[in-house]
């Protein structure tokens, strides 16, 4: 029987049940299905030669036995080499060739792989199809004879090109670019990257690999997650490996492990890491990590560790403020084929304030709907899809407003939410305006008291517990707080 694309679409449902989620991304999900395929040989492609190998030798065998699941047959499985990347053109997505870590020579034009990203209908797209939103297959940083089998997988959109640097990150993007330029191991080592979600370093930190790892350079890069670095090093534990984890550390050039606060607390891998760590640097190896705190903040890790992480360069990524917010999104929409109108990015960049991942994902809502209905991005649609996002942003709500809302509401006098006045009718709505001066604002208990009337914090703190009482089990009470609430919100 010949296996077809929607076969081999089946064929990896399969192994996605078959392994866990980031081997299946890894490795099984970027293989696509190849037109070259016969009744009797199944042709598949794959992006590197290095991926060819280690999919062949780790998976073939798991692969077989799902195609027999499916279809009752072995055919024989042959896998090309196809580098590839998602190219918009002619409003459709298009698989192309790309090199990407080693210069290797273009090889003889292959056909199509199909079971590619996201295709987009060719005849309603209004604007170029963009780049989808959705990580593209992922890249190989490794060399072929590098040991970087665990998947290092770096996302190729993570580059400094792309990088957007204002007053927020030009410190931290400064430092990157001259870690990533130099060869020097012993500059900045370690460099510890930190700051909130969604603002840049896991871009940076890629951004580094994919100069480090640029063609020619010889330097290998191991990037990891540090829960990566945990199960592996769990699972080294179970099969009495250490020997070979270490090791396989010690043949890279550059260590970066994302995210090392999920570290904390897990003391034998700290204790790993500790010496790995140590080791690494006394060989003159680069180590670069990210965390969400300063090594200094971090809590549940060995005072020994954190100052080591402190010994290199610390720098930290702040909120990005609304210039820079502008020009990321003015880049996005560019590099998604978008026009995206003044008006509408300064709407966008106004009021989301967060981090750069809402705000993407903001932008990529847009350009979605304005795929699919074929109308332009305005300041109205902006309003009617991005509603939920917004609220949460509308505006500062003031101890003052709460006031004036509530006792316009129960009909008392302004006067009374500071009185001392103790009587129900009076002292209730003042319970409930300083429950909701609780839940609206991020006022402190005593700046809460200190505003009716000079009241103790404990005063605000009994308010808000009788309150919580009141809504579970009178629903008039919590019918009325949900309308201040609405009321107060808009
Ligand atoms: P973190 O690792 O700090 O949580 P990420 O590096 O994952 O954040 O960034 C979240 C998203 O925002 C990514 O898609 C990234 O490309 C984008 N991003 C963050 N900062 C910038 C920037 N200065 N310029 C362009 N894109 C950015
Ligand atoms: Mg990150």
């Amino acid at each position: 029987m010949r296996i077809t694309a929607q076969i081999w679409g089946t064929v990896q449902t399969l192994l996605q049940d078959k392994m866990d989620a980031s081997t299946f991304e890894s490795w099984l999900k970027p293989i696509a299905f190849c037109e070259d395929t016969t009744e009797d040989k199944l042709v598949v492609l794959v992006p590197t030669k290095f991926m060819k190998d280690w999919v062949t030798r780790e998976y073939k065998e798991v692969i077989s036995q799902s195609i027999q699941e499916v279809i009752g047959q072995v055919p024989t499985i042959e896998f090309k080499v196809q580098p590839f990347q998602v190219q918009p053109q002619d409003n459709n997505l298009v698989v192309e060739q790309v090199e990407v870590v080693e210069k290797t020579p273009t090889p003889a034009p292959a056909p199509t792989p199909v079971a590619q990203p996201q295709q987009f209908n060719t005849h309603i797209a209004p604007m170029p199809a963009p780049v989808p939103v959705a990580a593209p297959a992922p890249v190989q940083v490794a060399q072929p004879d590098a040991m970087l089998e665990h998947s290092t997988v770096l996302d190729p959109r993570y580059t400094f090109d792309n990088f957007v640097v204002g007053k927020s990150n030009e410190f931290a993007y400064a430092a990157a670019r001259r870690i990533a330029e130099s060869e020097d191991n012993t500059m900045y080592n370690p460099f510890f990257l930190h700051g909130g979600v969604g603002l840049g370093k896991t871009h940076l930190m890629h951004a580094i690999a994919h100069e480090v790892t640029k063609v020619g350079s010889g330097r290998k890069v191991l990037y990891m997650s540090s829960e990566k670095f945990l199960s592996q090093f769990v699972q080294s534990m179970r099969t009495n490996d250490m020997i070979e984890f270490k090791e396989r550390f010690r043949s890279v050039d550059v260590l970066m492990i994302d995210d090392v606060q999920f570290l904390a607390g897990k003391e034998g891998t700290q204790e790993e890491f500790f010496h790995t760590f140590n080791a690494l640097v006394d060989m003159n190896k680069k180590i670069i990590l990210t965390a969400d705190k300063s090594p200094h903040e971090l809590s549940g890790i060995e005072d020994r560790l954190r100052s080591r992480l402190g010994c290199g360069l610390t720098t930290e990524v702040h909120i990005p403020g609304l210039e820079t917010r502008l020009a990321i999104l003015q880049n996005k929409a560019k590099n998604m084929g978008v026009e995206l109108s003044n008006d509408v990015a300064m709407l966008l960049a106004d009021k989301i304030t967060s981090n750069v991942r809402e705000l993407e994902g903001a932008l990529n809502r847009l350009i979605a709907h304005s795929q699919l209905t074929q109308k332009e991005i305005t300041i109205d649609t902006v309003h009617q899809l991005l509603q939920d996002l917004f609220r949460n942003y509308n505006k500062i709500i003031t101890l003052d407003e709460i006031q004036k809302k509530i006792a316009e509401f129960y009909n008392i006098k302004m006067a009374d939410m500071h009185s001392a006045r103790r009587s129900r009718d009076i002292a209730r709505p003042r319970q409930i305006a300083m429950y909701l001066s609780k839940k609206l604002t991020t006022k402190s208990l005593p700046e809460i008291g200190r505003s009716f009337g000079g009241r103790d914090h404990t005063t605000v703190i009994h308010a808000v517990k009788a309150v919580d009482k009141l809504i579970m089990s009178d629903p008039s009470i919590a019918e009325d707080i949900k309308i201040l609430e609405n009321l107060l919100s808009k």
